[in-house]
């Protein structure tokens, strides 16, 4: 669905295009319309789903459009963590970049100069204010936040909140807020727990349910835990350690493709590649010689991953982590289509092993860490930080390390059955 569709005001319309997001996400198709209409809402949507713009943008959207109070806070944002206090702020930056909101993040940690900061916004009056629980609490103890214009009450990963024992200081901010306002509850999960405290807070809300799309069981998941520099040597590795027929290496950026096809291309593979820099009719060759299986290996950037349907892939490789979890599907969907077995192995570098970790978040299950060949050497432990999220993420990946130093526990990567040239 075209965002134009959904009634926004051409101010936010401007932001969103400014964001780059073309269509709205179903959270976003679900959600924008009841809130423009003033209905609670508890919805149960993960991260990666586009679920902040989908409070975002009505909640701006309301605040631009219907007479309000401007030296007053307007909607109040709870969230568990300041990264995601801060990932929200930022969103609302790009999003209302057009319009006249303000908006503070407001979480614990900083120094006393960002608690003055925020002091002063907070009593002048901002217009939203996404926060922690606890340092909001510590700015309401002072009596300057004047909380009783606040219209829109937003609870992001409700359920990490209850996780992290917030409950009473979420009771403890909404005690200070008007009895009349509109609530919109998210969370990943939905625990009775969850539900007991959303009956307390909203009213006849509007329950959304969000399928996460999972991918097909019959595809064999793999991820190589490597340095950058030992990507192009391993996509070699593999391409040659088997008689494939059908290949797509995704890479995330034009660059990484043009550089890894004219190595593979200097190393005689059948491979071409496919990116927007190629015009229409280049492309459509390139694309009917894969299909007819002239061609065994394709290197593309995303404007592949989605929607394009070629029977009898055998294996995706990603390059790079794809930037979230919904392109991730995406990708590796292109094999094992219609029933049949395929193989997708994922490359994280040490920089990408947060992404891959909120990935396999989304997914709900760690992904296995394949053993990368000895030849290449030593390769670096899989420590992600943990994601913003609880789930599979952190050190509870079987393999975890996937490197030599693990001991060699990590499941068997592909053999070297000698070069083979496609
Ligand atoms: P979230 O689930 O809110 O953490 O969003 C996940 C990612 O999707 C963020 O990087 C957003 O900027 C991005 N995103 C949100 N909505 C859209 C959209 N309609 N089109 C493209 N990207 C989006």
């Amino acid at each position: 669905m075209n965002f134009t569709e959904l009634g926004l005001d051409t101010r936010l319309l401007e932001g969103i295009d400014a964001m780059g997001y073309e269509t709205a996400t179903p959270v976003q198709e679900q959600v924008i319309q009841p809130i423009l209409e003033g209905k609670d809402i508890i919805a149960s949507a993960q991260t990666g789903t586009g679920k902040t713009a989908a409070f975002l943008l009505p909640v701006v959207n309301k605040i631009i459009t219907e007479p309000h109070d401007a030296h007053l806070i307007n909607a109040v944002i709870i969230v568990p963590t300041r990264e995601l206090a801060v990932q929200i702020a930022q969103t609302m930056e790009g999003l209302s970049y057009f319009t006249d909101v303000s908006c503070i993040a407001v979480y614990g940690g900083g120094d006393g100069t960002s608690f003055t900061t925020e002091k002063k916004a907070l009593s002048s009056g901002v217009d939203m204010v996404v926060c922690t629980p606890g340092r909001m609490i510590a700015h309401l103890n002072m009596g300057y936040v004047k909380m009783q214009a606040v219209k829109y009450l937003i609870l992001d990963e409700a359920d990490r909140m209850l996780d992290m024992g917030f409950h009473d200081d979420i009771m403890k901010i909404i005690s200070f807020l008007p009895k009349k306002r509109q609530n919109l509850l998210f969370s990943a999960t939905m625990p009775m727990k969850m539900r007991e405290m959303a009956r307390k807070i909203l009213h006849q809300p509007l329950e959304i349910n969000i399928a996460v799309s999972k991918p097909p069981e019959q595809i064999v998941q793999e991820a190589f835990i490597v340095y950058e520099p030992q990507k192009i040597p391993l996509v070699k590795h593999i391409l040659s350690s088997k008689d494939f027929q059908s290949v797509i290496v995704f890479c995330s950026k034009k660059m990484n493709v043009k550089q890894l096809s004219s190595e593979l291309k200097r190393a005689r593979f059948s491979i071409e590649e496919i990116h927007s820099d190629l015009e229409q009719d280049k492309r459509e060759q390139v694309l009917l010689d894969f299909r007819n299986k002239k061609l065994k290996i394709l290197v593309a950037t995303d404007i592949l991953s989605r929607g394009i349907d070629i029977e009898d892939i055998d294996l995706v490789i990603n390059y790079d982590v794809p930037n979230d979890g919904e392109d991730y599907i995406h990708r590796i969907g292109r094999t094992a289509r219609a029933a049949s077995e395929g193989t997708a192995y994922t490359f994280v570098s040490e920089k990408e092993q947060q992404k891959f970790a909120q990935i396999e978040e989304l997914l709900g299950h760690a992904v296995t860490k394949a053993q990368v060949p000895q030849q290449f050497g030593e390769t670096p432990a899989y420590n992600p930080r943990k994601p913003r999220s609880s789930g599979g993420g952190g050190g509870r990946h079987p393999g975890g390390g996937g490197g030599r130093h693990q001991g060699g526990g990590g499941k068997q990567g592909p053999q070297r059955s000698g070069p083979k040239r496609h």
